[in-house]
């Protein structure tokens, strides 16, 4: 092997798996317009037609949904926004340059739209310089559009993309043309991204910092998502290693086929409710195969990705129907949108501090219309029972109250139009804004059930941006804080007699496992491909033998020698039994 590894970067290893793969170079951040030339006019026109459809589709759901929060004047900005792209003189001069100069679309947009923005900012008007930044922002959307369609048709199956950073948008974009994985500067372990991208099970390497310097488009890499590692050009030792781990792998993917029928029971006999999030509504088949007892999480953001647009009541009664049918006679928890904070929408309103913004059931009673389709919409789907519905970023009684009436009114509506629903549907909160792990006992009383995300409860209650990878090395789920909340949540949930279950990043870590089952958590939802092993290490574990570490790591006072704690007790009692697992 070369010395000191000089060929390989280490980050973080967002999403588990290996790949071997040409690199996609993608440099996004250079807004850069080449001034070249197109072979073909008429593609170069349609793809100009499409950009322009998709720049007026993303305003337009911007545009709905500020109306409500930033009152009609303020919202007004995009509406006008939409009202240029409409403009027939400036669209018409846009495509007669395109047909006289067979230029790239993106250069005659920016040459064309710049000479207004030039304009108004010669001008002494405050108003008039404003509003150069409007029409600044719609050239940039336009250009970002026409990139990315040029970007997805020059991007092909067999490659690993590297870029700086990923939004989640992109991460479903790569699974639409099927890339072997993706390498990025910046990141962290639970950006939505990252989630989605173990959710898709392709490999991903985050927070590299070099990556997009050091990797060349055409490189020969490994990418290594168990280890968070990338191996650029890779010498004939390197690969014959490689080699021998993905033969591995694919033994254990024959061994993990085995844990289907089996249940997530500890060796003393108590019983786990192992269940798993669901992104993408395609993922339902994978989520029957993975041995799951239902779907503990169903991240309906994403539908904003899979229809480009609000879906209609009509459109997500299909999709929930669908889910709730598939996994019947198991259950499946349906979370109201959680948009905003790195989610998809809304980028376009520029928040200071999105992560403590306008995000998830703020967003959702904000926005009563939308609110109550969706709410409409699972109600229909829940008739054979086995809907539940969960709200996000819950942080006081008041929107709890002020939500169960809005399905109340729901179920008034249904009910005059004859439409079949389940009366008692359980409605459940997340537990991931530290007010509400406070006052648990008191949300106890409110809900059927609570479900513990981690990855917001520990950014909330350490102060630490969850994808920023500056900070990373401080996002700790084993900081005494996390810990002893954790267990306070278990414990209360357990006194009201109601479910606790962690649909956060770190019911899928085998280390943190042990710990949770020994608080007495009976429920865990993660992302399908980490089923076998959470099982693996529950079927590994005795409920009683646990007590002794839970005592210890409540009385620790860092995250230092708690996490090492852990991890002793992982590598001396666990590591063997699950040896080869995901341990490529
Ligand atoms: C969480 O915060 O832990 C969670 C499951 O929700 P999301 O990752 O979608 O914010
Ligand atoms: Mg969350």
């Amino acid at each position: 092997m070369k010395t000191e590894n000089e060929n390989i970067l280490k980050g973080i290893g967002a999403a588990p798996g290996i790949a071997v793969a040409k690199a996609f170079l993608y440099k996004k951040e250079k807004e850069e317009i080449a001034d070249e030339l197109v072979s073909d006019v008429e593609e170069a026109l349609a793809n100009l037609d499409i950009a322009l459809e998709k720049s007026k589709k993303e305003l337009r759901k911007i545009f709905s949904l500020a109306v409500d929060k930033l009152g009609e004047k303020r919202a007004a900005i995009f509406e006008a926004q939409i009202m240029i792209l409409d403009d027939p003189i400036l669209v018409t001069a846009i495509k007669e340059r395109i047909n006289k100069e067979k230029r790239i679309p993106e250069f005659i947009v920016n040459d064309e739209i710049s000479k207004y923005t030039n304009l108004m900012n010669l001008s002494h008007e405050a108003f008039m310089k404003e509003r150069s930044h409007d029409i600044e922002d719609i050239k940039n959307r336009i250009i970002r559009n026409l990139k990315k369609k040029k970007w997805k048709s020059r991007i092909t199956s067999d490659v690993v993309v590297v870029t700086t950073t990923v939004s989640p948008s992109d991460t479903i974009l790569f699974s639409r043309v099927n890339v072997k994985g993706y390498v990025t500067d910046f990141g962290g372990l639970t950006s939505h991204a990252a989630i989605v991208a173990r959710s898709l099970n392709i490999p991903a390497v985050v927070g590299l910092h070099e990556a997009t310097n050091r990797i060349k488009d055409g490189d020969l890499i490994i990418i290594d998502g168990f280890r968070g590692e990338v191996i650029i050009n890779p010498d004939e030792e390197q690969h014959k290693i490689y080699d021998k781990k993905i033969e591995r792998l694919h033994k254990q993917d024959v061994e993990l086929d085995l844990m289907h029928g089996l249940q997530a029971e500890t060796t003393d006999g108590r019983e786990i409710q192992l269940l798993a999030n669901l992104e993408l509504t395609d993922e339902i088949e994978v989520i029957l195969q993975s041995g799951a007892k239902g779907i503990g999480l169903v991240r309906t953001e994403q539908l904003f990705e899979e229809y480009e647009a609000f879906p209609d009541e009509e459109e997500q009664y299909n999709v929930y129907k669908i889910i709730a049918e598939r996994i019947y006679p198991e259950s499946v928890i349906i979370r109201s949108f959680d948009i905003g904070g790195d989610k998809v929408l809304p980028v376009d309103l520029k928040e200071p501090n999105p992560f403590l913004g306008w995000r998830g059931i703020r967003l959702m009673l904000d926005n009563p219309k939308m609110l109550k389709t969706q709410i409409r919409a699972i109600l229909r789907a829940s008739s054979h029972k086995n809907v539940k519905f969960m709200l996000p970023m819950i942080a006081s009684i008041c929107e709890v109250r002020s939500t169960k009436e809005i399905i109340n009114e729901c179920k008034a509506e249904l009910k005059k139009e004859g439409k079949h629903f389940d009366n008692h549907m359980d409605v459940g909160i997340m537990i991931e804004v530290p007010s509400a792990a406070v006052l648990i006992k008191d949300f106890a009383e409110e809900v059927d059930f609570v479900s513990i995300g981690t990855n917001d409860l520990i950014q909330y209650l350490l102060a630490v941006d969850r994808g920023n990878e500056i900070v990373s090395s401080i996002y700790q789920e084993f900081h005494p804080s996390v810990v002893r909340t954790l267990n306070n949540i278990i414990q209360e949930g357990k006194k009201a007699k109601i479910l606790v279950s962690m649909c956060g990043e770190m019911a899928a870590d085998p280390v943190a496992v042990p710990l949770l089952v020994g608080f007495g958590i009976k429920s865990l939802s993660v992302s399908s491909s980490a089923i076998p092993l959470i099982k693996k290490v529950i079927r590994s574990l005795s409920y009683k033998e646990l007590q002794p570490l839970v005592d210890e790591c409540l009385a620790l006072k860092t995250e230092k020698e708690i996490n090492e704690l852990l991890h002793k007790f992982y590598n001396s009692k666990l590591v063997n039994k699950i040896k080869n697992l995901y341990e490529a």
